[in-house]
């Protein structure tokens, strides 16, 4: 069965990262989100692959939503978007971003965009929320975060359920078809022996 995602929110790196692969790819899923009719939700900069992603939305005619929190807003500069919610602090940004959206996808980048993947990704697996999570594994970024996930499940700290939470694919239009048909797991979270 295949669930509609009408708005998914994306983390990225703030960075362009090291090849232009990195850029293109994020702006062929900026395309290719409008050309599916979805929505952008993401962290509202104007920087690395987060700039590239919504200006790729915007150029395409489609709809970026940017959720800043306002010590941020006064340091930096925007991007045009359809909407920008200027919030308190990041807590109050990640709640908004979660709020908003029907699933999430995480780019590369750096600490900010791991902590906010692997954020959505416990979360899950606590039974707060059944959206699906994706990872677009350009150029094989996530590679040694996926061989992490493996090692707790070796190790017995994660399920191999839980680890199956997290979709991964290098390639943006499988990974959004593989999201739509994502069923949630609902099993509980503790290894009892
Ligand atoms: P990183 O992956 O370390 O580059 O950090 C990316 C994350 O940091 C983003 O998803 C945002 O949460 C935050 N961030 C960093 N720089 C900015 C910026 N200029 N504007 C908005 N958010 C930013």
């Amino acid at each position: 069965m295949t669930k509609r995602l009408n708005t998914l929110c994306i983390f990225c790196g703030s960075s362009f990262g090291r090849i232009p692969e990195y850029r293109e790819i994020a702006r062929e899923l900026g395309k290719y989100l409008v050309s599916k009719d979805i929505k952008l939700v993401y962290g509202g900069g104007n920087v690395g692959l987060m700039g590239e992603l919504a200006r790729s939305i915007m150029d395409n005619g489609g709809h970026a939503i940017g959720v800043i929190p306002k010590r941020l807003y006064e340091k930096v500069e925007h991007v045009s978007l359809s909407k920008l919610h200027i919030v308190d602090d990041m807590h109050q940004r990640k709640s908004k971003m979660y709020e908003l959206s029907d699933g999430f996808i995480a780019l590369p980048g750096g600490i900010g965009t791991i902590e906010e993947l692997t954020e959505v990704f416990t979360w899950h697996q606590l039974g707060y929320h059944n959206k699906p999570v994706g990872i677009l594994n350009i150029n094989n970024y996530f590679d040694n975060y996926i061989k992490l996930l493996s090692h707790m499940v070796k190790e017995k700290f994660l399920k191999e359920e839980h680890k199956n939470i997290i979709i991964h694919d290098e390639n943006p239009y499988t990974l959004i078809e593989k999201m739509e048909s994502f069923k949630p797991v609902k099993i509980e979270k503790w290894i009892k022996d």
